[in-house]
């Protein structure tokens, strides 16, 4: 029995998730928020364990202030005896750009690699780097693996993943399409094999990661053939607040108009658009099903997102020349009744029913189509923490 952290460093947050590997049960999860910022009303540190929540507020400098409660908080809970009972360390990183198709053990050369990935994701790879020396810091005897989320993509074929933009931008600054929510991509598509009782390397999957951030994957044998996020994560689907893709000159127009620097105009798209930018409401699809039949920005919200849905799910089946499962995950994914069904009923004509029933399903992998439907669709709760630790305990076992 192997103790495995599975991390996810932010700027100022830290998730985390203990599983005993290989039995892959959790032990304790959490969060620590308000790191290096002022705290706030409310309880900044929360542990689950053995179905407690034990929450408290305080402050931290840094993220290493912040980890070493975590871990005195595991010992005192009785979670770890010794620090050096966790044996590995997963984190997630957020831009493996071309260097990275998958996850790797951390020493110096990948941390610094993660480091000068930085200019593709500028709020993450920073803190995620922390995070890592942290960590190497404190319990240094410790295996720690970096986990890509654009490294499951890295099989996509060029025809996939260039712009049409002058081919010198891709050479000299690597401007490409990277995707991301990598993790969960590969994880639910492993899982519908298994689930299908199907070779994954004979399938060919189209995967809805549809939570706050949101993407569609088309899966090929087991690999990333396309993906709908970009450059970075704010292209392809409606999401909680960022646009999903856009034509480049309204952005420009819109800035000009309105007279917003660079800054300003790509925050509006992160933060101001999507869901929340169209609703005028909330960036909470949960909020904009409850008002849908009497707030008519909510509706129209709610239907550009599951149109742009049936859109790439279209692209996809078409690219893959053929679906055999459609695949639901993520916050949206597996909890909203009433989206899924919204996405299925758009698909009749393919020859694919819901089984309205199995729709109403939660919390385990479900097959939400009819037996006779042309198309599988199926409801897989994602578990990017799983996946991360499993990939942790293979190269620890590779060492
Ligand atoms: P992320 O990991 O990208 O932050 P999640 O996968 O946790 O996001 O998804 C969070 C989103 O899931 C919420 O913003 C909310 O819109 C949506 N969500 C959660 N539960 C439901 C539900 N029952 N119905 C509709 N949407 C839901």
């Amino acid at each position: 029995m192997t103790k495995i952290l599975a991390v996810n460093a932010g700027s100022s947050s830290l998730k985390f998730k203990l599983l005993e590997m290989p039995e892959e049960s959790v032990i304790a999860e959490g969060v620590i928020e308000r790191i290096g910022v002022d705290l706030d009303q409310d309880n900044n540190v929360t542990i689950k364990f053995n179905g407690e929540k034990h929450k408290q507020r305080k402050h931290f400098d840094n993220h290493e202030q912040a980890i070493n409660l975590m871990l005195n908080q595991f010992k005192e809970l009785g979670i770890v005896k010794d620090f050096n009972d966790i044996k590995g360390i997963g984190h997630r990183v957020v831009a493996g750009g071309e260097w990275f198709n998958k996850s790797v053990l951390v020493n110096d050369e990948v941390l610094k690699k993660i480091e000068r990935l930085a200019s593709y994701a500028p709020l993450h790879n920073p803190a995620n780097a922390l995070g890592i020396k942290a960590f190497s810091k404190i319990i240094p005897d410790a295996t720690e693996v970096a986990v890509f989320d654009t490294a499951f993509h890295q099989t996509m074929p060029r025809e996939n993943y260039l712009y049409a933009v002058p081919y010198e931008y891709y050479t000299k600054y690597g401007v490409r399409r990277y995707g991301a929510h990598g993790t969960s991509h590969k994880y639910v598509s492993e899982q519908a094999a298994k689930f299908l009782n199907k070779p994954l390397d004979q399938l060919k999957l189209i995967t809805l990661h549809l939570g706050a951030g949101a993407s569609v994957a088309a899966i090929k044998n087991g690999k990333s053939f396309d993906t709908s996020m970009g450059f970075s994560p704010l292209a392809g689907l409606i999401m909680g607040t960022r646009s999903g893709d856009v034509d480049y000159s309204l952005v420009d127009y819109v800035k000009n108009k309105e007279g917003l620097s660079d800054e300003e105009i790509l925050n509006i798209l992160n933060h101001k658009s999507g869901l929340l930018g169209i609703s005028t409401i909330s960036s909470d699809m949960r909020d904009l099903l409850d008002v849908y039949d009497t707030n008519d920005h909510a509706k129209l919200a709610v239907d550009m997102f599951v149109d742009r849905v049936v859109e790439y799910i279209g692209r996809y089946y078409f690219e893959l020349q053929g679906a055999d499962a459609i695949v639901f995950t993520a916050g949206i994914g597996e909890n909203s009744v009433p989206i899924r069904k919204m996405v299925v009923e758009k698909l009749r004509f393919l020859g694919i029913e819901l089984n309205q029933e199995a729709n109403e399903q939660r919390g385990k992998d479900t097959l939400i189509s009819t037996e006779d439907s042309k198309i599988k669709v199926l409801m897989i709760p994602t578990n990017e923490e799983l996946e991360i630790a499993r990939d942790v305990e293979n190269l620890m076992q590779a060492k």
